[in-house]
């Protein structure tokens, strides 16, 4: 239940995450293009006020050239004294009089041709008297006008500057407009990329990086100490699996021991019959199909009885303890395994062991136990000794149980040609 509650929260995490990265694409996307818009309509705006401009700037300056020159004509044009010269250059001027940008406002066209009668007028005045004084006297007829043509070009010039700096402005606040545009959009798309990846980090890169690094510490073993659900039920995995494997591991070693008590005598810590007929069985039938010699010596301890009725049950006891202990360290090899076959009686299977060979380890063993002294719960110390029998494999011998039988009949001879001795199967 709470897994998946787990998985709904982080599916609507993620599903969050999908829908905000939706939004800051549409919201950037929809930002360019009002961008791309602003940038188009600002150079369109710069293109027509320069066209515009210019235009006016040009005919304005055309007019101030225009005025100018009728000005500066008409000062001199009384004072040539040749009459053909003092023609053509009236005549010339004729081409400000046809100017269209001079006839386009009315002040200016009414200005422009007050100028040309009274500059006819001067031109009159020296046609009729030429003389030393009729320069002075058309320069101070014309002065008045002189005056008004340049106050003309004058407001000219400055109405055309004031234009230019009205356009001016317009194109900077156009500019400012499209900055301010710029900077909200940006701030926009900043704080949205910042939720985003806000929301990325916290619904998905933070809990991928503690999954792995749980996952890390899970993998080393170690306790991960962290509070949040998902990562308490990885801790509750990781315990599962910890307790699950010491589970497994008690229930290995309770079978192994199991089994070891299966094959294993208890009192003295030898293999049994069981262990003895099982390791035994498969080691003739390799040596038998390899032709390999193997060789079996059965001994029984002489007159346990005895030792049964003086010491007790208990003092044969420890009498068979401390030979299962010396026959463990007098026959170490694990491929030769010795076992107690029943009461005081014991097993050992020898394989690459031919009868002499295994008659001399016999012979060793015999001369062991004799030696052995054990002490008694009384704290008496006592001896005893064993006869053995050995039996090499022979192919008569169809299975182990047939070398045994034949090993214990060299036993009894041994018991029967007088104990402590080791007597050779036939
Ligand atoms: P022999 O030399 O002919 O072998 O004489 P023996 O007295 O050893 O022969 P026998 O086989 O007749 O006696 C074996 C005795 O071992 C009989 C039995 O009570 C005793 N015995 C068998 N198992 C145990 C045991 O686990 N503990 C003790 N204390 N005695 C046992
Ligand atoms: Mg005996
Ligand atoms: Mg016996």
């Amino acid at each position: 239940m709470q897994k998946n509650t787990s998985l709904r929260r982080r599916i609507g995490l993620l599903a969050l995450t999908g829908i905000l990265a939706t939004v800051v694409w549409l919201v950037g996307g929809v930002v360019l293009w009002l961008m791309l818009g602003q940038q188009s309509k600002l150079e369109n705006d710069a293109q027509h006020i320069y066209d515009v401009s210019s235009a006016k700037v040009f005919e304005a300056t055309r007019i101030i050239r225009g005025l100018e020159r009728l000005a500066r004509e008409g000062d001199s044009l009384a004072c040539i004294t040749d009459s053909e010269q003092r023609k053509e250059r009236r005549q010339r001027l004729e081409s400000v009089l046809q100017d269209a940008a001079l006839q386009g406002d009315s002040d200016t066209r009414a200005l422009v041709s007050r100028s040309f009668t009274t500059l006819d007028q001067t031109l009159a005045v020296a046609a009729a008297s030429p003389g030393a004084g009729v320069c002075a006297q058309a320069t101070a007829l014309w002065a008045p006008i002189k005056q008004d043509l340049l106050n003309k070009s004058e407001a000219v010039g400055a109405e055309v500057a004031d234009l230019a700096t009205t356009e001016a402005d317009q194109i900077l606040q156009t500019t400012s407009d499209a900055r301010i545009m710029l900077f909200a959009v940006a701030g926009a798309l900043a704080l949205a990329s910042l939720t985003l990846f806000g929301v990325l980090y916290f619904a998905v890169a933070r809990p991928v990086v503690r999954l792995s690094k749980s996952l890390f510490q899970a993998r080393n073993g170690q306790a991960i100490a962290d509070g949040s659900e998902f990562i308490r039920e990885l801790q509750l995995l990781h315990d599962a699996a910890v307790a699950l494997g010491g589970a497994h591991q008690e229930l290995q070693t309770a079978r192994s021991k199991l089994e070891h008590l299966a094959h294993t005598d208890a009192l003295t810590g030898l293999a049994n019959r069981r262990m003895f007929e099982l390791h035994s069985g498969q080691a003739f039938v390799h040596a038998r199909r390899y032709q390999e010699a193997v060789s079996v010596v059965v001994f029984d301890i002489d007159h346990f009885k005895h030792i049964n009725d003086r010491y007790g049950h208990d003092g044969g006891d420890v009498v068979l303890r401390d030979l299962g202990h010396y026959l463990q360290n007098a026959v170490r090899d694990a491929d030769r395994p010795i076992a107690r076959m029943g009461g005081e009686e014991f097993a050992l299977f020898l394989t690459h062991a031919p009868a002499q060979v295994a008659h001399q380890t016999a012979e060793r063993l015999r001369k062991g136990i004799e030696a052995l002294e054990v002490s008694m719960p009384s704290g008496e110390l006592i001896q005893f000794t064993a006869s053995l029998g050995v039996a090499q494999g022979s192919d008569h011998d169809t299975d182990l149980a047939a070398l045994l039988r034949r090993a214990d009949q060299a036993l009894y001879q041994a018991k029967r040609n007088g104990r402590n001795r080791v007597e050779m199967a036939d």
